[in-house]
């Protein structure tokens, strides 16, 4: 543990695995996050049987892995710790599916809080409900973890019946690699808030929206859509990286001088007070469960919105000058393709 930050820190050292050792944890679902979870949990002596459909085109891969596979429902029957890792938007139906074979002190164990938080799931009290969530897709908690290195995650304690639930949820984490790098203490409403805050704030919603309006400006005063692409898109990766690596500092120190009295005289003129009052009101959606309401019910009503906005971003004018010029660097690509080789091949396997 580490005293440093505001919420605990763990790692390897302060987890016994015991927790897990005469466990048997179903893994549910065997894509990004499930495929890695199970391997990682079955290579670190865990006894893991994976859960699909009778049809699934996972069912293949899983078994040439050496794991048991079975249904949801005969996997949460044998499991003592049930991993949810099938899609968000899936997660309910399946759970109606195992909820019969939930016995006393077993665990249901999430990646995300989505469900649970916002009582699209609600389980009995005789269980114990935990997360673990890796804060990285699925292939790179499988190779970190294949190359003796971890990926951070998250833990939190929704339920705590046994009075072991944090114990057990931490052996998990162990066994697929995160307290190798750091597993931070958060709980299942400030998991799901904040990332469904970042995710539409900043991450996807407000960065495509950014780089979508930078690149209309120039195009629309007359210069062309290879400056335009190259400046708010092609370049972001640049910039990104260097805050990944060193933060914003890291970032102002390698750009000009000019570039950073630009960007720091007029970064707050775009993003300014009302952008911060919009992202409030965003948080507010988020916090009060209007977002929530609203996709469960845009799903029920199989996608409407979410297809014509789909459609319409595949359809930005941005989307096919980027597909030409990457063409040409096609270098680039190649370098990128052989990295995300095992992602690939996982998300075709389904
Ligand atoms: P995914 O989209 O990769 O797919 C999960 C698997 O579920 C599929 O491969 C398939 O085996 C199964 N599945 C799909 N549709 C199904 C259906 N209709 N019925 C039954 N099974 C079905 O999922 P994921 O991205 O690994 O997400 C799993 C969980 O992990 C989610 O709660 C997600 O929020 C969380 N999570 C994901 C990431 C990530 O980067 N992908 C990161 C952290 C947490
Ligand atoms: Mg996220």
């Amino acid at each position: 543990m580490t005293e440093d930050f505001t919420t605990e820190i763990y790692y390897d050292g302060d987890v016994d695995e015991s927790h897990l050792a005469n466990s048997t944890v179903a893994v549910l679902g065997y894509g990004s996050q499930g495929h890695a979870h199970a391997l990682n949990l079955h290579e670190s002596g865990v006894d893991v049987i994976v859960g699909l459909r009778e049809d699934s085109s996972s069912r293949k891969p899983a078994r040439e892995e050496g794991l048991e596979v079975a249904t949801a429902a005969e996997a949460a029957k044998q499991a003592d710790v049930v991993s949810i890792l099938v899609p968000d938007t899936v997660q309910p139906a399946v759970y109606e599916e195992i909820e019969p074979h939930l016995e006393e002190g077993d665990t249901l164990q999430f990646a995300h809080g989505f469900n649970i938080h916002y009582n699209q799931i609600q389980p009995p009290e005789h269980v114990d409900v935990t997360m673990i969530a890796p804060k990285s897709p699925g292939h790179l908690v499988r190779r970190n973890y294949e190359r003796d290195e971890g990926t951070p995650g998250l833990l939190a304690v929704y339920q705590d019946t046994t009075g072991d639930a944090k114990d057990r949820a931490l052996a998990y984490a162990k066994g697929i690699g995160c307290t190798r790098a750091g597993v931070v203490e958060t709980t299942f409403k400030e998991e799901t808030e904040t990332d469904l805050f970042g995710e539409q704030a900043v991450l996807c919603g407000g960065i495509a929206q950014l780089i979508k309006v930078g690149y209309e400006t120039l195009v629309d005063a007359g210069y062309s859509e290879e400056m335009a692409y190259f400046e708010c898109m092609n370049e972001m990766k640049l910039i990104v990286d260097l805050m990944y690596e060193g933060g914003l500092g890291a970032m102002w120190d390698s750009v000009s001088d000019t570039a950073e009295y630009g960007g720091l005289t007029r970064g707050d003129e775009i993003i300014d007070d009302h952008a911060r009052e919009n992202m409030e009101e965003v948080l507010r959606q988020v916090q009060e469960g209007e977002f929530a309401t609203e996709w469960v019910a845009e799903n029920q009503a199989n996608r409407p919105v979410y297809t014509q906005l789909n459609q319409a971003e595949k359809n930005h004018e941005i989307e096919d000058v980027g597909e030409r010029l990457r063409a040409l660097f096609a270098w680039e690509e190649a370098n990128e393709e052989s990295e995300d080789e095992d992602e690939k091949t996982r998300v075709q396997a389904d």
